[in-house]
């Protein structure tokens, strides 16, 4: 079994990354108290956070060299920002992992190789995103919430949809499907770079305990997701 990955992952934000519109739900200032993990204030109270998978997979994907994205249509593209910029996070014991700081907390934007976050058809924020990176769209996988986002596959971009929001078992069935999709390049993936990031994150993170590494990348979660 393979474990390559898409060079770029993109993830939608809005009830893909959290269970809210912040054009909608969210009313500005925001603010954290402390260094809170995972957790931002608005105006009134009302919280936002990531659900609850999405830091592992971060992490994960910042460990073994994926070019992480957000792909946003908001129609508040600063609060979203801000939103990205204030949520902090958790860094459990037990998900170490090469060249990461061992203890603290990081900001979620720190994550993100690239903000495409303006109310466009999606399809300009892949381009941006190919332009950017001079990825083919073939090294592309997206993950959002609704069905219309689809139309990035015109573009071939692999498209997940999430109408339950991220999670361990649909981000596997996206790695899953994208690979489906590219046999050729999950075929000839271990003869490039991602070979030696992936030695790396072997040799580098430190496993405790009885966990097993089930994806095959290095990184070793405390899977506490049903
Ligand atoms: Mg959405």
């Amino acid at each position: 079994m393979t474990s390559r990955l898409p060079k770029l992952i993109a993830f939608d934000l809005d009830y893909t990354l959290w269970d809210l519109w912040v054009d909608t739900h969210v009313t500005p200032p925001l603010r954290r108290e402390g260094d809170t993990p995972n957790k931002v204030l608005d105006k009134y109270g009302e919280s936002i956070s990531f659900y609850r998978d999405v830091p592992q997979i971060l992490y994960r994907l910042r460990a073994a060299g994926v070019i992480i994205a957000a792909a946003s249509r908001t129609a508040a593209p600063k609060v979203a920002r801000q939103a990205l910029d204030l949520l902090l996070l958790p860094h459990k014991p037990g998900e170490r992992h090469h060249n990461l700081p061992q203890t603290g907390h990081l900001k979620a934007i720190e994550f993100f190789d690239q903000l495409e976050i303006y109310p466009m058809s999606k399809i300009a924020h892949f381009k941006e995103l190919h332009k950017k990176t001079g990825l083919p769209y073939s090294e592309m996988l997206f993950f959002d919430d609704e069905h219309r986002n689809r139309e990035v596959a015109t573009l071939g971009v692999t498209f997940k949809l999430v109408p339950d929001g991220l999670n361990l078992r649909a981000f596997e069935e996206g790695l899953t499907e994208w690979r489906n999709a590219h046999p050729d390049l999950v075929a000839d993936g271990h003869e490039q770079g991602q070979q030696d990031e992936e030695s790396e994150a072997v040799n580098g993170s430190e496993h405790v305990g009885d966990d097993e590494d089930e994806h095959g990348d290095g990184i070793v979660f405390t899977n506490d997701a049903s």
